[in-house]
């Protein structure tokens, strides 16, 4: 059973809507790429694992915090006897560790994810006795890529090859045990300690005026896209999205980039580049905002 489903960080919504409106710097350019990978990779490991049928919880994406430590847990599992927590690391290329480092070939030195784990471990373990929950944790760093390679890897550590991926999961489904009101309370109270916000998130640079105004296609991303009726198209990859979730989307995408701006029928039909009646955009304002203010100062919260 999936307890929290993965969703994008707001940081990387912003990136991803900049990218589309904007020539981003290189260093916001970097940092959406990686942060783009990183969130690919989590979402094709989620795939395999909505594929066990072993009674099991599943969490995605947890921010947690403990004595001023913030860290994050890419996915956990609650089974009948453990809890299992996995790094997933979307790295494509060849690897090696040296001496509890590790390496990208040639000799390009990256975080040893080991380490990572190796500090989460301690602290979660503290958080769940806190909580009155004392069940053994089992971690696993998971390199999801097919096309990452890794050089004397030793045998016995929690590392999980893109090629052991699938025994891994196998060996997971041949139990089959069930889970009590324990493993219940349990998930709820790992999300009900979620922080929504991550002290880490940087903001990208950003101006109003620098950026395009109209639709983005929500398939390639281009602005290549025509209103008929109720459905907007789009020329260049021909995806079709209903108007109502496409004006939706829009006001969530102004807001998420302009927290301080007021949402006005006038400041999203310019958003939008005009390509949408004034009418269905106040009909949406509407019907899914609260509205705020009264005649030519009515704006939508
Ligand atoms: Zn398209």
């Amino acid at each position: 059973m999936i307890f929290k489903e993965r969703k994008m960080s707001d940081e990387l919504q912003m990136l991803q809507a900049l990218d589309r409106r904007m020539a981003l710097s290189p260093k916001d350019h970097k940092n959406y790429q990686h942060l783009l990978k990183g969130f690919r990779g989590e979402a094709q490991f989620d795939q395999l694992l909505a594929n066990l049928s072993c009674a099991h919880i599943q969490i995605h994406d947890l921010l947690l915090e403990h004595n001023g430590t913030v860290f994050q847990i890419d996915s956990l599992l609650i089974m009948k006897e453990k809890i299992i927590v996995y790094e997933v690391k979307n790295y494509q290329g060849e690897f090696f560790f040296e001496q509890e480092r590790f390496f990208k070939v040639p000799r390009q030195e990256i975080m040893n994810p080991l380490h990572q784990i190796g500090r989460t471990a301690p602290i979660l373990t503290q958080l769940l006795r806190k909580h009155g929950f004392n069940i053994p944790i089992q971690f696993h760093v998971v390199f999801v890529n097919p096309e990452f390679t890794l050089f004397y890897a030793e045998q016995n550590t929690p590392i999980i090859l893109p090629t052991q991926i699938k025994s891994h999961l196998q060996i997971l489904d041949e139990n089959n045990s069930r889970l009590n009101e324990t493993h219940n309370r349990l998930a709820k109270k790992l999300v009900e300690l979620h922080l929504n916000e991550s002290p880490y998130q940087k903001q990208p640079e950003f101006e109003y005026g620098e950026m395009k105004k109209g639709v983005v296609c929500g398939c390639c991303g281009l602005m290549e896209v025509e209103v008929k009726g109720r459905k907007v198209y789009c020329k260049h990859c021909n995806w079709v999205e209903h108007l109502d979730t496409v004006i939706v989307k829009l006001i969530m995408e102004y807001k998420l980039l302009f927290p301080n701006k007021k949402v006005t029928v006038s400041a999203i039909d310019e958003w939008c580049g005009s390509l949408i009646s004034l009418k269905s955009i106040s009909r949406i304002l509407g019907q899914y905002f609260t509205r705020k203010g009264s005649f030519r100062w009515t704006y939508y919260e």
